[in-house]
Protein backbone atom coordinates (compact mmCIF):
# COMPACT_ATOMS: atom_id res chain seq x y z
CA UNK A 1 0.00 0.00 0.00
CA UNK A 2 3.20 2.29 0.90
CA UNK A 3 5.00 1.81 -2.14
CA UNK A 4 1.70 2.37 -4.35
CA UNK A 5 1.29 5.70 -2.41
CA UNK A 6 4.83 6.42 -3.42
CA UNK A 7 4.81 5.13 -6.53
CA UNK A 8 1.61 7.58 -7.28
CA UNK A 9 3.46 10.51 -5.77
CA UNK A 10 6.23 9.36 -7.78
CA UNK A 11 3.95 9.57 -10.60
CA UNK A 12 2.45 13.07 -10.19
CA UNK A 13 5.94 14.86 -9.70
CA UNK A 14 7.01 13.58 -12.73
CA UNK A 15 4.16 14.87 -14.58
CA UNK A 16 4.55 18.39 -12.23
CA UNK A 17 8.22 18.53 -13.63
CA UNK A 18 6.78 18.06 -17.24
CA UNK A 19 4.48 20.46 -17.26
CA UNK A 20 6.25 22.79 -15.84
CA UNK A 21 9.18 22.18 -18.74
CA UNK A 22 6.23 22.44 -21.31
CA UNK A 23 5.33 25.48 -19.89
CA UNK A 24 8.87 27.23 -19.55
CA UNK A 25 9.48 26.25 -23.40
CA UNK A 26 6.63 27.51 -24.31
CA UNK A 27 7.10 30.54 -22.94
CA UNK A 28 10.86 30.35 -24.28
CA UNK A 29 9.62 30.04 -28.06
CA UNK A 30 6.74 32.54 -27.49
CA UNK A 31 9.12 35.05 -26.90
CA UNK A 32 11.56 34.18 -29.30
CA UNK A 33 8.63 34.07 -32.39
CA UNK A 34 7.74 37.43 -30.96
CA UNK A 35 11.45 39.01 -31.44
CA UNK A 36 11.56 37.88 -35.03
CA UNK A 37 8.32 38.73 -35.97
CA UNK A 38 9.81 42.08 -34.57
CA UNK A 39 12.61 42.02 -36.44
CA UNK A 40 11.04 40.88 -39.46
CA UNK A 41 8.57 43.99 -39.23
CA UNK A 42 11.41 46.30 -38.85
CA UNK A 43 13.13 44.51 -42.21
CA UNK A 44 10.13 44.73 -44.04
CA UNK A 45 9.25 48.22 -43.41
CA UNK A 46 13.88 49.17 -43.68
CA UNK A 47 12.80 47.54 -46.95
CA UNK A 48 9.87 49.85 -47.78
CA UNK A 49 11.62 52.67 -47.10
CA UNK A 50 14.42 51.65 -48.80
CA UNK A 51 12.38 50.82 -52.07
CA UNK A 52 10.26 54.61 -51.51
CA UNK A 53 14.07 56.31 -51.65
CA UNK A 54 15.31 54.08 -54.41
CA UNK A 55 11.92 54.70 -56.13
CA UNK A 56 12.14 58.88 -55.76
CA UNK A 57 15.75 58.96 -56.48
CA UNK A 58 16.02 59.31 -60.57
CA UNK A 59 13.16 62.13 -60.23
CA UNK A 60 13.90 64.05 -56.89
CA UNK A 61 17.30 63.45 -55.51
CA UNK A 62 18.86 66.47 -54.77
CA UNK A 63 21.85 66.13 -55.65
CA UNK A 64 22.26 65.04 -59.28
CA UNK A 65 26.13 64.83 -60.65
CA UNK A 66 26.06 66.40 -64.08
CA UNK A 67 28.31 64.30 -67.39
CA UNK A 68 28.60 65.19 -70.90
CA UNK A 69 28.80 68.31 -72.77
CA UNK A 70 27.94 72.10 -72.05
CA UNK A 71 29.15 72.09 -68.04
CA UNK A 72 29.55 75.43 -66.75
CA UNK A 73 31.55 76.11 -63.76
CA UNK A 74 31.52 78.63 -61.04
CA UNK A 75 33.66 81.09 -62.48
CA UNK A 76 30.03 81.56 -63.98
CA UNK A 77 26.59 82.93 -62.63
CA UNK A 78 23.38 81.42 -62.52
CA UNK A 79 19.53 83.20 -62.11
CA UNK A 80 18.20 82.18 -58.97
CA UNK A 81 14.35 83.18 -60.15
CA UNK A 82 12.33 84.91 -57.33
CA UNK A 83 8.39 84.56 -57.13
CA UNK A 84 5.69 84.60 -54.80
CA UNK A 85 2.07 84.25 -55.36
CA UNK A 86 1.09 82.30 -58.72
CA UNK A 87 -2.63 83.23 -58.39
CA UNK A 88 -5.00 85.67 -60.65
CA UNK A 89 -4.41 89.37 -60.23
CA UNK A 90 -6.54 90.81 -61.73
CA UNK A 91 -8.24 91.89 -58.60
CA UNK A 92 -5.27 93.42 -57.24
CA UNK A 93 -4.96 97.02 -57.24
CA UNK A 94 -2.33 97.76 -55.32
CA UNK A 95 0.83 97.71 -57.87
CA UNK A 96 3.16 96.54 -55.15
CA UNK A 97 1.05 93.41 -54.31
CA UNK A 98 0.40 92.98 -57.58
CA UNK A 99 3.83 92.60 -58.99
CA UNK A 100 4.29 89.87 -57.05
CA UNK A 101 1.20 87.59 -58.05
CA UNK A 102 2.03 86.17 -61.21
CA UNK A 103 -1.25 84.52 -62.54
CA UNK A 104 -0.80 80.73 -63.41
CA UNK A 105 -1.52 80.97 -67.17
CA UNK A 106 2.08 83.72 -67.04
CA UNK A 107 3.73 81.48 -64.70
CA UNK A 108 2.66 78.28 -66.98
CA UNK A 109 4.48 80.08 -70.17
CA UNK A 110 7.37 80.76 -68.33
CA UNK A 111 8.20 77.11 -67.02
CA UNK A 112 7.00 75.75 -70.54
CA UNK A 113 9.59 78.51 -72.26
CA UNK A 114 12.65 76.60 -69.37
CA UNK A 115 11.38 73.50 -70.96
CA UNK A 116 11.56 74.14 -75.04
CA UNK A 117 15.20 75.59 -74.49
CA UNK A 118 16.58 73.19 -72.45
CA UNK A 119 17.09 74.60 -69.12
CA UNK A 120 17.92 72.77 -66.25
CA UNK A 121 16.46 73.67 -62.81
CA UNK A 122 18.98 73.38 -59.97
CA UNK A 123 17.81 72.14 -56.26
CA UNK A 124 19.61 74.46 -53.71
CA UNK A 125 21.72 71.77 -52.54
CA UNK A 126 22.95 71.61 -56.38
CA UNK A 127 23.45 75.58 -56.45
CA UNK A 128 25.66 75.29 -53.39
CA UNK A 129 27.93 72.42 -54.80
CA UNK A 130 28.31 74.53 -57.85
CA UNK A 131 29.31 77.70 -55.74
CA UNK A 132 30.99 76.46 -52.96
CA UNK A 133 32.76 73.01 -54.37
CA UNK A 134 33.01 74.02 -58.08
CA UNK A 135 30.97 70.94 -59.16
CA UNK A 136 29.53 71.97 -63.29
CA UNK A 137 26.22 71.88 -63.24
CA UNK A 138 24.20 72.22 -67.57
CA UNK A 139 25.08 75.61 -69.06
CA UNK A 140 21.82 76.52 -69.00
CA UNK A 141 21.19 76.05 -65.64
CA UNK A 142 18.07 77.97 -63.26
CA UNK A 143 16.56 77.99 -59.83
CA UNK A 144 13.09 78.80 -58.95
CA UNK A 145 12.42 80.16 -55.64
CA UNK A 146 9.11 80.66 -53.77
CA UNK A 147 8.80 82.97 -50.60
CA UNK A 148 6.36 83.21 -47.72
CA UNK A 149 5.05 79.51 -49.23
CA UNK A 150 1.50 80.77 -50.51
CA UNK A 151 -1.08 78.09 -50.60
CA UNK A 152 -1.21 79.17 -54.00
CA UNK A 153 2.16 77.22 -54.36
CA UNK A 154 0.44 74.02 -54.29
CA UNK A 155 -2.72 74.90 -55.93
CA UNK A 156 -1.12 76.61 -58.63
CA UNK A 157 2.27 76.19 -58.65
CA UNK A 158 3.00 72.87 -57.87
CA UNK A 159 0.87 70.96 -60.65
CA UNK A 160 2.66 73.09 -63.37
CA UNK A 161 6.09 72.36 -61.48
CA UNK A 162 5.33 68.71 -61.81
CA UNK A 163 3.85 68.67 -65.42
CA UNK A 164 7.36 70.15 -66.22
CA UNK A 165 9.62 67.81 -63.67
CA UNK A 166 11.09 71.02 -62.03
CA UNK A 167 12.78 71.29 -58.86
CA UNK A 168 11.87 74.10 -56.86
CA UNK A 169 12.35 75.66 -53.13
CA UNK A 170 10.05 77.27 -51.42
CA UNK A 171 10.87 79.89 -48.18
CA UNK A 172 8.72 79.45 -45.81
CA UNK A 173 7.30 81.79 -42.81
CA UNK A 174 7.00 79.28 -40.22
CA UNK A 175 4.76 80.84 -37.82
CA UNK A 176 2.07 81.22 -40.73
CA UNK A 177 2.27 77.28 -41.09
CA UNK A 178 -1.56 75.66 -40.43
CA UNK A 179 -2.27 79.06 -38.50
CA UNK A 180 -2.82 81.41 -41.19
CA UNK A 181 -5.26 80.39 -44.15
CA UNK A 182 -3.49 81.80 -47.05
CA UNK A 183 0.20 80.05 -46.26
CA UNK A 184 0.54 76.77 -46.89
CA UNK A 185 -0.02 73.77 -44.54
CA UNK A 186 2.29 71.37 -42.86
CA UNK A 187 0.47 68.45 -44.75
CA UNK A 188 0.88 70.60 -47.88
CA UNK A 189 4.48 71.50 -47.08
CA UNK A 190 5.80 67.70 -46.79
CA UNK A 191 3.73 66.55 -49.88
CA UNK A 192 5.69 69.19 -51.85
CA UNK A 193 9.46 68.31 -50.15
CA UNK A 194 8.61 65.08 -50.80
CA UNK A 195 8.01 65.28 -54.16
CA UNK A 196 10.80 67.51 -55.68
CA UNK A 197 10.27 70.87 -53.64
CA UNK A 198 12.77 71.39 -51.25
CA UNK A 199 11.36 73.69 -48.39
CA UNK A 200 13.48 75.59 -46.82
CA UNK A 201 13.32 78.56 -44.28
CA UNK A 202 11.66 82.23 -44.22
CA UNK A 203 12.15 83.04 -40.94
CA UNK A 204 9.69 82.82 -38.30
CA UNK A 205 7.26 86.32 -37.99
CA UNK A 206 8.97 87.65 -41.58
CA UNK A 207 11.09 89.74 -39.50
CA UNK A 208 12.94 92.80 -41.04
CA UNK A 209 16.21 91.25 -39.99
CA UNK A 210 17.84 94.91 -40.10
CA UNK A 211 15.98 96.24 -37.45
CA UNK A 212 17.12 93.13 -34.69
CA UNK A 213 19.93 92.65 -32.75
CA UNK A 214 22.23 89.46 -33.20
CA UNK A 215 20.58 87.41 -30.79
CA UNK A 216 16.58 88.49 -31.71
CA UNK A 217 17.79 87.34 -35.77
CA UNK A 218 19.22 84.21 -34.14
CA UNK A 219 15.79 83.14 -32.50
CA UNK A 220 13.76 83.43 -35.59
CA UNK A 221 16.56 81.91 -38.15
CA UNK A 222 17.17 78.97 -35.26
CA UNK A 223 13.09 78.30 -34.12
CA UNK A 224 12.00 78.56 -37.88
CA UNK A 225 14.84 76.34 -38.92
CA UNK A 226 14.23 73.94 -36.04
CA UNK A 227 9.87 73.96 -37.04
CA UNK A 228 10.70 72.60 -40.04
CA UNK A 229 13.55 70.22 -39.87
CA UNK A 230 11.45 68.53 -36.94
CA UNK A 231 8.42 68.67 -39.49
CA UNK A 232 10.13 67.49 -42.58
CA UNK A 233 12.72 65.20 -40.69
CA UNK A 234 15.52 66.68 -42.57
CA UNK A 235 18.26 69.01 -42.09
CA UNK A 236 17.37 73.09 -43.41
CA UNK A 237 20.59 74.61 -44.49
CA UNK A 238 18.98 77.68 -46.30
CA UNK A 239 17.23 80.96 -46.05
CA UNK A 240 15.79 83.49 -47.67
CA UNK A 241 15.66 86.70 -45.59
CA UNK A 242 12.27 88.46 -45.50
CA UNK A 243 12.26 91.50 -47.89
CA UNK A 244 15.78 90.74 -48.76
CA UNK A 245 16.87 93.01 -45.46
CA UNK A 246 20.24 92.20 -43.60
CA UNK A 247 22.24 94.28 -41.01
CA UNK A 248 26.06 93.75 -39.86
CA UNK A 249 24.74 91.06 -37.60
CA UNK A 250 23.22 89.06 -40.10
CA UNK A 251 26.41 86.87 -41.25
CA UNK A 252 26.93 86.18 -37.86
CA UNK A 253 22.95 85.06 -37.18
CA UNK A 254 23.14 82.79 -40.13
CA UNK A 255 26.53 81.34 -39.29
CA UNK A 256 25.48 80.57 -35.85
CA UNK A 257 21.95 79.08 -36.21
CA UNK A 258 23.64 76.52 -38.62
CA UNK A 259 22.57 78.03 -42.60
CA UNK A 260 25.57 77.11 -44.92
CA UNK A 261 23.61 79.66 -47.87
CA UNK A 262 21.80 82.20 -47.82
CA UNK A 263 19.04 84.73 -50.37
CA UNK A 264 18.76 88.74 -50.41
CA UNK A 265 16.68 89.99 -53.26
CA UNK A 266 19.56 92.07 -54.39
CA UNK A 267 19.76 92.27 -58.24
CA UNK A 268 22.03 90.11 -60.52
CA UNK A 269 22.45 85.93 -60.53
CA UNK A 270 23.82 83.97 -57.77
CA UNK A 271 27.79 83.96 -58.32
CA UNK A 272 30.54 82.65 -56.56
CA UNK A 273 32.33 85.90 -55.57
CA UNK A 274 29.23 86.88 -53.68
CA UNK A 275 29.23 86.03 -49.51
CA UNK A 276 27.51 82.98 -49.87
CA UNK A 277 25.30 83.85 -47.02
CA UNK A 278 24.01 87.44 -49.03
CA UNK A 279 23.19 85.67 -52.91
CA UNK A 280 21.68 87.59 -55.15
CA UNK A 281 18.19 86.64 -56.69
CA UNK A 282 16.07 87.72 -59.46
CA UNK A 283 12.89 89.09 -59.23
CA UNK A 284 10.40 87.91 -61.66
CA UNK A 285 7.98 90.76 -61.87
CA UNK A 286 4.31 90.11 -62.49
CA UNK A 287 3.89 93.59 -63.75
CA UNK A 288 6.17 93.16 -66.58
CA UNK A 289 5.39 91.09 -69.58
CA UNK A 290 7.44 87.96 -71.11
CA UNK A 291 9.84 90.13 -72.50
CA UNK A 292 11.80 91.23 -69.27
CA UNK A 293 11.36 87.40 -67.97
CA UNK A 294 13.52 86.23 -70.99
CA UNK A 295 15.66 89.04 -70.33
CA UNK A 296 16.92 88.56 -66.83
CA UNK A 297 16.63 84.79 -67.39
CA UNK A 298 19.61 84.90 -70.31
CA UNK A 299 21.27 88.62 -69.64
CA UNK A 300 23.39 88.46 -66.60
CA UNK A 301 23.86 92.22 -66.49
CA UNK A 302 20.16 92.60 -67.15
CA UNK A 303 18.78 96.06 -66.07
ZN1 LIG B 1 8.89 87.33 -47.94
Amino acid sequence: MRTFKLRIVGIIVIILVLLCGIVTYNIITNKKNNNSSANNKQEILHKVSEIGVKKDEPKYNKLREFKGENLIHNDKQIPVLMYHSIADNSMVTDTASKSIILPPEAFKQQMQYLKDNGYTTLTLDELYNFLKNGKPVPEKSVVLTFDDAYEDNYTNAYPILKEFGFRATIFVITGGTDKIGAYLTSAQLKEMDANGIDIQSHTVNHEELDKLSLKEQQETLVQSKQFLEKLLNKKVDYIAYPYGKYNNFTEQAAQNAGYTMAFTINNGWANKDTNILFLNRVFVNALKGFDQFKERLTNPNYQ
